[in-house]
């Protein structure tokens, strides 16, 4: 393997079929690895920076048009680029959210929105999942009302996963945000798993804020993403900066608080704009990503005892698995433990579940063409076979 100084060139996405489930939409296009070597220099976008000096500005590269673009493609007012969903999640609660204030989540929720709760002295309160492992509308509204109850206020914010990072369940968003809205509550949607793969009309939905991840949906370099939100909701969250120096008196125009004036300043940036025309094509071929999820889910299940713990028929293309009862089967009297099950994918050239892995694990096949879909599910029985486990068909 070629290295760059000490460190080893990165081949893993020519090399391998890469189910990781959250590299999948975030590889490169061609456009996008051009634009990042070109504009590979620190502060490459701003060469062209005038007044008012904010990123939304600049026309040259097209940094203006495509917050419009962004805006208007989700059906939202307005868009802000922002390093990571994180950090989107971030400027909406440190908008909203006042210390001590209880915020509504889905209880398969990430990590990140937690810690965007806690950041901005936020308490997170949980909404239930039901049998089914979906968030819905009733035990929303059971939710906000026992929170009001308790806190005796409010929720300044909910925020609901459109498809959840455990399961790659779908949720009901139209009728969770119809709840919320009942009590006042605005909804933030996250849509890591989703803007960027699949075809999202804000307005439909009836959310307030959309928040998605460049790195993990929009095949964009890391750290990158979108923050967009209603028109009704534009000057709250992007107000400017009013403060002056107590010495010099300088003020500092109309930076935005929450951007920290600008946020994406070079390849990131450059990387999302690229790939922005080939993102909004390829969510009209969301059809396609499920189907090839499906012919995967479809080919686990023909290994005897292996359940699908995901919505089944498939919905999206991030999938959890249940394999006690096949691969960790053979994990049992191997000599190389569930090692064995990683390296045999890994020797067909297949990458991306976490080594070891035998029993509870996810995978994601967005991006795979028609002939690596096969070549994936085909591969899952053979090195059923091969380890002796029953399987149909
Ligand atoms: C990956 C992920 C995030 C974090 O996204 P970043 O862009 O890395 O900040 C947030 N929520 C969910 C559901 C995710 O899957």
């Amino acid at each position: 393997m070629p290295n760059i100084g000490k460190m080893e060139a990165r081949e893993i996405e020519e090399l391998f079929i890469n189910v990781s489930p959250t590299q999948a939409g975030g590889r490169l296009t061609p456009e996008a690895q051009k634009a990042v070597l070109s504009y590979s220099d620190g502060y490459s976008v701003c060469d062209n920076c005038v007044r008012p000096f904010r990123l939304d500005y600049i026309k040259k590269p097209a940094l203006a048009d495509f917050h419009v673009e962004v805006a208007e493609w989700l059906n939202m007012g307005i868009a802000r680029v922002v390093p990571g969903a994180r950090r989107g999640f971030q400027a909406i609660a440190n908008s909203l959210v006042e210390k001590g204030d209880p915020v509504i989540l889905s209880s398969l929720a990430h990590y990140t929105e937690y810690v965007s709760i806690e950041q901005a002295g936020g308490i997170p309160c949980e909404i239930p999942k039901n049998e089914k492992n979906h968030i819905t509308a009733e035990n929303t509204a059971a939710k906000i009302e026992e929170v009001i109850a308790k806190y005796k206020k409010t929720p300044p914010l909910m925020y609901i996963d459109h498809v959840d990072y455990q399961f790659g369940n779908l949720h009901d968003i139209e009728g969770i945000a119809k709840a919320a809205h009942k009590y006042d509550v605005p909804v933030l949607l996250n849509g890591a798993y989703t803007v960027g793969t699949m075809p999202i009309d804000g307005k439909k939905l009836g959310v307030d804020f959309i928040v998605g991840s460049g790195h993990k949906s929009m095949a964009a370099p890391a750290p990158s993403g979108i923050v967009a939100v209603t028109d009704e909701y534009a000057d709250k969250i992007f107000n400017t900066t009013k403060v002056s120096g107590d010495v010099t008196g300088r003020k500092f125009g109309i930076k935005e608080i929450q951007i920290i004036g600008c946020s994406l300043m070079g390849a990131t940036m450059a990387g999302l704009v690229a790939s922005f025309p080939a993102v909004k094509k390829r969510v009209e071929n969301w059809d396609t990503e499920v189907k090839h999820s499906q012919i995967v889910t479809d080919a686990l299940t023909d290994i005897d005892g292996t359940v699908i713990l995901s919505d089944n028929p498939r919905q999206h293309t991030l999938t959890r698995v249940n394999t006690k009862d096949s691969f960790d089967k053979v994990a049992e009297t191997h000599k190389k433990k569930g090692y064995y099950f990683s390296a045999a994918l890994r020797k067909r050239g297949i990458c991306g579940i976490i080594p070891g892995t035998t029993r509870i694990w996810k995978y994601n096949v967005y991006g795979l063409t028609d002939r690596q879909t096969n070549y994936l599910a085909e591969s899952f029985k053979a090195v059923a076979e091969e380890n002796g486990l029953p399987v149909s068909n």
